[in-house]
């Protein structure tokens, strides 16, 4: 094994770098190809060189054998495509009959999935994609001839299961569904997707199959959780990771701290570039990912500007639209060696394949460990690699500077989705009875929760047969699988006219407000105009170096408590509450420091919604000295932040995705109270979640505080880019007192 370390080690050095590792080198734990794996799958892989397997494939083969659902969790670029591939292909060469559907999140993935089986030449194998690009008359072609579909979870909602008379013959044939990338399916999406997999399950079986569904995840706390929450069934896991790892240098990098007083610190994408432009100049092929398109140029500019003209041009931003051919011919220069770095924006995380690259850089923390890991598994396959994360100002990058062992370490990031949800569960229960009339007997595939929720959902009527959809057109196409509100607004390109996605209208307004810059893909556009008759944004691509921040007036009322508990010293409770919410005005702020540019006004109707909340009443004597105004409600509005910026790290989710509210009077408590709730009507877990985990996660909220350097609170803590109240009233001090108090309760 060669060692590249010399070629770096100069560079990571200074008070920038605030973790330095290098994670071993591990060797191969294999098994041989088992005897029962039918002869032309043996030859085929043997064409392509494999004589044998990495330990955990062959217990995933294994497992399926036994018939059972498997769920593969282990590390990127270990071979998890062939661990879910040979207990299908096998079963499809054994059994000219067998048919498999494998389901991907994107539409590039399953194209690349397609390929690679395509390339083992297995003549029993005939894959074909199936998906909004597949032509009409092509469709029917592939339910004929087809034994392994691929598609994406719209398709299946929309154009498969409501037309399943057309696929009756591969529906009541199908013995695998391969889910593959099954952590992206948390959240909103995860909670559609668990429906759409249920339904799934009963039209096969209305047909007479049992499919197995075999997963493959990233490496997450909770993989047989998120197996069962997706299916409704048990699923085997297997987690041992088995393939051999090269050695791997770890380095976390924190801007230099400009200013102590006020947290702030220089910027990220300067380091970044400063970075890329040093390995590059050192030879190394260097990949280098950044949040979004204009962060992505910056650093590929920064990076040119510090290098010869020469080495300049080796360098390549990486962009979302490419054609199939253009990232391969950007791969291919790569492995050439022509190209030496590329910048990308990470939501083309999934979509890439670039290969073995050297070093890897992540601009601001990802959002998840799985997608840092997705990232920096670029780096180092074969030779000793190196990873890099430089931290953003944000509250949870900058505690992972403080704290590696939370990122590096700890598994306890867990994918969480609510299929019960009955704003998400409803419109898949009509779905379901147009498709076939539900009765008792499906609550066995569709779940009980889905037969209490049939005479809640209009348009369906009770007959002899169970429930039947008595409605006009099909409901599935009504129900978007990314939003939980049946009144969504759709976001225009008015340049291109291009639908960009949907707002969900409980956070249209604060998102998509006129004014509002708004971000897509990494992209960057203004909004021009809202038209709340019409349910529709329309937005132009934008430049200008300001982003927007909204301020609102937000209220809670607690509808019902479903968990109460003595928790921490205080009264912790979990229950269903209703937000409502006013935006009153926006805020431009300068895109270089977060200064205010100008705050505009802004004349909405209020919105209200249901969802579901986490929330507690500090003791007297846990609020003892804080009692006066406005101290007392600036602590207690600093915990609330400090709180919601680190409950990603324990559920898969976004900042984005939490709302919250602080009072130093609740009508319903009457008592000083803190509210986080779940920002998708009817919830999705998130606060759950933290309901479950409140000791660890409280305790990892006051080492955030303790380790911030900043005297009176700043964005690295308590301060938060999506504070209604334009982060007015925040006391670190008064907020590390409260939860230290409560950390120190039992
Ligand atoms: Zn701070
Ligand atoms: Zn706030």
């Amino acid at each position: 094994m060669t060692t590249t370390t010399g070629l770096w080690e100069d560079l990571l050095v200074g008070d920038e770098l605030a973790y330095l590792a290098t994670e071993t080198a591990r060797e191969a734990r294999t098994a041989p190809l088992p005897d029962s794996l039918q002869p032309v799958l043996q030859e085929a892989l043997a064409r392509r060189g494999i004589g044998g397997l990495y330990a955990h494939q062959a217990e995933a083969y294994a497992a399926a054998r036994e018939g059972g659902n498997v769920i593969v969790t282990t590390g990127t670029a270990s071979g998890k495509t062939l661990a879910f591939n040979l207990p299908v292909l096998d079963a499809l060469a054994a059994d000219r009959h067998a048919r498999a559907l494998y389901l991907y999140p994107t539409k590039a993935l399953a194209q690349d999935q397609a390929r690679s089986l395509g390339e083992l030449g297995i003549a029993a194998v005939r894959a074909a994609i199936y998906d909004g690009d597949t032509p009409t008359e092509r469709r029917r072609q592939v339910r004929g001839w087809a034994n392994l579909v691929l598609t994406n979870p719209d398709m299946l909602h929309i154009g498969v299961l409501p037309r399943h008379d057309l696929w009756d013959d591969f529906l009541h044939n199908l013995r695998f569904v391969v889910v593959d990338e099954a952590h992206v399916y948390r959240g909103v999406f995860g909670s559609h997707v668990a429906n759409v997999l249920r339904r799934l399950r009963r039209l096969a079986r209305i047909y007479g199959a049992e499919p197995q569904f075999l997963l493959a995840s990233a490496t997450i706390a909770n993989a047989g959780e998120l197996a069962r929450a997706l299916t409704g069934e048990h699923a085997t896991i297997v987690e041992d990771d088995a393939a051999p790892r090269a050695e791997r240098t770890v380095a976390l990098w924190n801007p230099p701290l400009l200013d102590a007083e006020l947290g702030l610190r220089a910027s990220a994408l300067g380091e970044a570039s400063r970075l890329l432009a040093g390995l590059v100049g050192r030879g190394l092929r260097t990949i280098c990912f950044a949040k979004s398109r204009k962060s992505a140029e910056l650093i590929h500019r920064f990076a040119s500007d510090r290098l010869d003209a020469a080495t300049a041009a080796r360098l390549a931003p990486y962009r979302a639209g490419y054609t199939p051919q253009q990232r391969r011919e950007i791969e291919r220069r790569l492995v050439d060696g022509e190209l030496l770095g590329v910048t990308s924006t990470d939501a083309l995380e999934l979509g890439i394949d670039i290969g073995d690259l050297d070093c890897a850089i992540s601009v601001g923390f990802p959002g998840t460990v799985a997608s840092l890991r997705q990232q920096w598994g670029r780096a180092g396959r074969r030779d000793h690699g190196l990873a890099i994360l430089v931290a953003s100002e944000d509250a949870l990058d900058q505690y992972f500077m403080r704290e590696p062992p939370a990122l590096l370490d700890r598994r306890v990031e867990a994918a969480i989705l609510d299929h019960a949800n009955p704003r998400v569960l409803d419109g898949h229960v009509a779905a379901a009875a147009f498709e076939a009339p539900v009765d008792a007997g499906d609550g066995a595939t569709l779940g009980p929760e889905a037969l209490a929720r049939a005479p809640h959902v209009p348009e369906l009527r009770r007959t002899q047969r169970g429930w039947v959809w008595a409605g006009k057109d099909a409901p599935a196409a009504r129900v978007p699988l990314r939003s939980t509100s049946p009144d969504s607004f759709l976001v225009v390109d008015a340049s291109s006219g291009d639908v960009l996605g949907l707002a969900e209208r409980e956070r249209a307004y604060s998102t998509v407000h006129e004014g509002a810059v708004y971000l897509h893909l990494g992209r960057q556009y203004l909004v021009r105009e809202l038209d709340l008759q019409a349910r529709r944004a329309l937005v132009e691509p934008f430049d200008g170096d300001w982003y927007t921040q909204a301020k609102k007036e937000t209220q809670t009322s607690i509808e019902e408590p479903l968990r109460v508990e003595r928790r921490l010293g205080l009264e912790l409770s979990f229950g269903r509450v209703s937000v409502t919410e006013q935006v009153v005005a926006y805020q431009k702020k300068a895109a270089a420091d977060g200064s205010t540019l100008d705050t505009v006004p802004l004349e909405l109707p209020p919105t209200t919604f249901d969802t579901e909340a986490v929330w507690f009443v500090p003791r007297p004597h846990q609020l003892e000295g804080l009692e006066a105004m406005p101290l007392l409600l600036s602590s207690l509005h600093a915990a609330e932040h400090s709180l919601i910026a680190l409950l990603p790290l324990w559920a898969m989710c976004d900042r984005w995705d939490i709302g919250g509210l602080s009072t130093n009077l609740h009508l319903d408590t009457g008592a000083p109270t803190v509210f986080v709730y779940d920002g998708h009507a009817g919830g999705v877990g998130i606060a759950q979640r933290g309901f479950d985990q409140f000791e660890a996660w409280v305790a990892d909220t006051v080492r955030l505080l303790e380790g911030c350097p900043c005297e009176h609170g700043c964005p690295s803590c308590v301060q938060s880019p999506k504070c209604g109240n334009l982060n007015e009233f925040l006391d670190k001090g008064g907020a590390l007192t409260l939860l230290r108090r409560m950390s120190n309760s039992s």
